[in-house]
């Protein structure tokens, strides 16, 4: 059956601008690090990326790496690139990132120019499109100039193979330097692309301040903290799937944090909120879109019945504040 997607997918919720740019992105986004690689059967992503787009989510993210196997994640999307949303290309925005680990050898990491042009190239392929919307550098590189990292993005946009530019977990300081160079060259920088939820507030101390200086958005990953902030861990509850990614450290489920989440689902709770969607509700007072992640469908509906209701009084963030913290 040939995808149409539904006539109503923008009638859910507004769009929301990046910065004093002229992007809008999605209140919430889709990422494709967990549960798009080879290790999950096609048709469920193919399942989770319709009912996304159907329901007004119009960005997809994606690195050169995502997987496993590296690469896999790209290839699988093109996959339906081709397959789904070639009639839909101008109704998304999808990024990717070069930074972390990709090939071997000295070639294949960190934020040469190199590196950056030869990955986005081979993520181009993988994705079966000629441009992505936003490609970023997914991490600062000590060793490399900041001018030769971020000129091999504004080189990817002259070369019309990126729209936008971003960087991913630039500390503020080095996002200074990184807005500054662009400038310089006539690309802004237009997103920042950091982690945050309510137990991993580390932009809260210079980096928001920074980027609203510099007119710069924001899309903050791992707003559910992997998962740990839904009701998977409540109540004594531990869902064995939860706990299988590479990443999720179990010490993530600590006494302490175990206590935070009972606190925090207890506000959620007066608020008419999961505590997925008030995860969500919060981190959304600071960043443009929230970055999940979801292995089914009714993950993506719940998370998106979040937008329902983003105020938050004095009290509640108070109260939150008792609980939410690094
Ligand atoms: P989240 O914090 O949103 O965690 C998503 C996971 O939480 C899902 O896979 C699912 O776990 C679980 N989940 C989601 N919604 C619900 C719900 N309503 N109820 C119960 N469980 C739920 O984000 P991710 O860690 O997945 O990261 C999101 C994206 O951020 C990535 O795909 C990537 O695009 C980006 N990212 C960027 C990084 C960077 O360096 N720039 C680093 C990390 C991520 P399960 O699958 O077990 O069901």
């Amino acid at each position: 059956q040939p995808y149409v997607a539904a006539a109503d997918r923008y009638t859910h919720h507004g769009y929301r601008r990046v910065g004093e740019s002229g992007l809008l992105l999605p209140p919430i986004s889709l990422g494709l690090w967990y549960n798009f690689g080879d290790n999950k059967p096609f048709d469920g992503q193919r399942e989770l990326l319709r009912h996304a787009f159907d329901r007004g989510i119009t960005h997809f993210d994606l690195a050169n790496n995502y997987g496993p196997p590296y690469g896999s994640a790209e290839e699988n999307f093109g996959r339906m690139m081709r397959g789904d949303f070639k009639p839909y290309r101008n109704e998304l925005i999808l990024s990717t990132k070069a930074g972390w680990d990709m090939w071997p050898g000295p070639y294949g990491v960190l934020g040469t120019r190199k590196y950056m042009l030869a990955s986005l190239d081979e993520s181009l392929q993988r994705m079966s499109v000629d441009y992505v919307d936003i490609f970023y550098s997914h991490r600062a590189d000590p060793s490399t100039p900041v001018a030769e990292t971020i000129g091999a993005l504004d080189t990817a946009i002259r070369q019309g193979k990126a729209l936008y530019a971003g960087i991913s977990s630039y500390s503020p300081e080095r996002t200074r330097e990184a807005v500054e160079v662009a400038r310089s060259l006539g690309t802004p920088l237009v997103i920042h692309q950091p982690s945050y939820s309510l137990l991993n507030r580390w932009i809260e101390d210079g980096l928001t301040q920074t980027l609203a200086e510099s007119g710069m958005g924001s899309i903050g990953f791992t707003p559910l903290a992997q998962g740990l902030l839904t009701d998977k861990f409540l109540g004594g509850r531990h869902e064995e799937h939860a706990t299988k990614r590479r990443s999720f450290n179990e010490r993530m489920l600590s006494e302490d944090n175990l206590r935070r989440l009972e606190g925090l689902n207890a506000i959620a709770a007066d608020r008419g909120q999961s505590l997925a969607q008030m995860a969500i509700a919060w981190a959304l007072r600071t960043v443009t879109s929230a970055l999940i992640g979801a292995s089914r469908t009714e993950q993506i509906d719940e998370n998106l019945a979040a937008l329902d209701n983003l105020e938050f009084s004095d009290e509640e963030l108070r109260r939150i504040d008792e609980f939410a913290g690094d």
